[in-house]
């Protein structure tokens, strides 16, 4: 299979390319990707640029029903999407699948946000005057995606993108261009003008900062690391143009003593593990007061111990594979860190199964502080950390004490404490006695602190972004 590029609605292969690799089973070559150069981006941008007034004037009945089509077609394919999804990625069958029919619900309620397109009609200070305030199409917008969501998270960009009536140029990750690839072949044939959707694949420090310094772009949306998105919004601040950042998380889950204690290591073990961890919503340090820490960690462990890691094709898998050697490498080092700085490793082998690919049993790290790297830094892989807390005061305090604040979570059965951990918790989405990973479509997405940037993603809030704002005063 050959990824290739999509410029002005034509399909274009360039002189290199790069193996699509599977995870779980690395003989397994996907496909090849295309790598594009500073060349390709430009003629995709132009592209978009020449397509753009067209789309910011269509009727939102044709935009509807080009994002209906997507979003049927998405529904109707989910079962082979999300194959291709965890054959790419790692993620569970069951995962990669939910994955794709998430893909197909964005676009669906994006379609519904074509026909729900409003404005304001003030009166004026002055006689006889009339003011409008509407929404208007930002233009070209660029947009950079992760690895670890490959259908949802271009599609939460690209449906509300398209939506209110932008031209989009995507750049998706290296590591898993075939999802891009899948999306970007179901909206070639949309009914979507030509031009309108660009798809370039190549290296982010190539062809993802052109995009982002280029002249005739005028909005990024990015979700990746936290070093990335630091450099994209200097460069934009540059170009002056409008940006939008998610990026990652040290995101804590709270359990009190008065929680339900199943409920609190369902909702950790999923917090932390699935999806093999590399979620930028997982829960990865776990805060747990004194009165419960121990059989916490106990029930937990156990639970830990049982998941069956293996071939994310396979059924019964509950954790498939980290994405790649590079990744694998990182978790297995960040553990050999929190070793050296006094916390206990539990689990965490890297694991031989009988095909190759890069496996590694989850880990927790128990009696650590909140200082220690394994704390402050993302790993992004199935690795959490038990912090022990005096009361829910300083399990509130720990949580908090974090560079990052993107969700945070809480299981009790106390209401009061519920209530005061949703005022207080600095994070951009809190959950009570549910993981912190695990959101809906039709509600905004995103942070505080260092995990996020600029507006909101998802749900209506997305016009934040995807639009501007225009005043308009009429003297009949
Ligand atoms: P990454 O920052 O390495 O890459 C993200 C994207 O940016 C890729 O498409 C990459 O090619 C591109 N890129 C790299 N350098 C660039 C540059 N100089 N200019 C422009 N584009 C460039 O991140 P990743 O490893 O793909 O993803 C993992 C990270 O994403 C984690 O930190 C995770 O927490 C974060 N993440 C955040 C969210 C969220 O919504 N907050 C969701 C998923 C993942």
């Amino acid at each position: 299979m050959d990824y290739k590029n999509l410029i002005a609605g034509s399909w274009e292969a360039t002189t290199e390319a790069r193996p699509n690799v599977n995870p779980s089973d690395t003989g397994d070559i996907l496909g090849q990707a295309a790598l594009g150069g500073t060349a390709d981006m430009d003629r995709a941008i132009s592209s978009a640029k020449a397509a753009a007034p067209g789309w910011a004037g269509a009727t939102p009945q044709a935009r509807f029903d080009v994002l209906d089509f997507i979003g049927s077609e998405i529904l109707a394919r989910k079962a082979e999407l999300g194959q291709l999804l965890s054959r790419e990625e790692g993620k569970t069958l069951p995962e990669g699948i939910g994955e794709a029919a998430r893909a197909g619900q964005i676009f669906k309620f994006f379609a519904g946000e074509c026909l729900r397109q409003t404005g304001d009609r003030l009166a004026s200070v002055r006689p006889g005057v009339e003011v409008d305030v509407t929404r208007a199409p930002v233009g070209v917008v660029g947009l950079i995606t992760p690895w670890n969501f490959p259908i949802a998270i271009p599609a939460w960009k690209i449906a509300p993108a398209l939506a209110y009536g932008n031209a989009v140029v995507l750049k998706p990750a290296e590591l898993t261009p075939g999802c891009a690839w899948a999306l970007a072949e179901i909206i070639s044939r949309s009914g979507l003008p030509e031009g309108v959707f660009n798809l370039i694949f190549g290296q982010g420090s190539v062809v993802g900062q052109h995009l982002v310094e280029h002249s005739d772009v005028d909005a990024i949306s990015f979700t990746g690391s936290v070093p990335t998105g630091r450099g994209i919004a200097v460069s934009c601040a540059q170009s002056m143009k409008k940006v939008q950042l998610e990026m990652g998380g040290k995101n804590p889950m709270v359990v009190l003593d008065d929680a339900d204690l199943d409920l609190a290591v369902e909702a950790c073990l999923n917090g932390a593990f699935y999806s093999t961890g590399q979620r930028c919503t997982a829960s990865s340090r776990l805060i747990v007061t004194e009165g419960v820490h121990d059989r916490f960690v106990a029930v937990l462990t156990a639970a830990m111990q049982g998941l069956r890691v293996g071939n994310a094709l396979e059924s019964g898998i509950q954790m498939g594979p980290v994405v790649d050697g590079h990744q694998l490498d990182q978790n297995l080092s960040y553990l050999q860190v929190a070793a050296q700085e006094g916390g206990k490793v539990i689990g965490g082998e890297r694991l031989s199964l009988e095909q190759e690919g890069f496996y590694m049993a989850p880990a927790l790290v128990t009696e650590t502080s909140n200082e220690m790297r394994i704390n402050q830094e993302e790993v992004f892989g199935p690795v959490a950390s038990v912090l022990r807390a005096r009361d829910y005061e300083e399990a509130l305090s720990l949580a908090n004490d974090s560079d990052f604040g993107l969700s945070a979570g809480i299981c009790t059965t106390s209401l009061k404490r519920a209530s005061h951990f949703k005022a207080n918790a600095e994070a951009g989405m809190v959950m009570v006695n549910l993981p912190t990973a695990g959101v809906d479509y039709h509600v905004p997405f995103g942070g505080t602190k260092g995990s996020s940037y600029g507006a909101r993603e998802q749900g209506s809030y997305a016009a934040e972004f995807y639009t501007r704002v225009k005043t308009a005063y009429t003297l009949p």
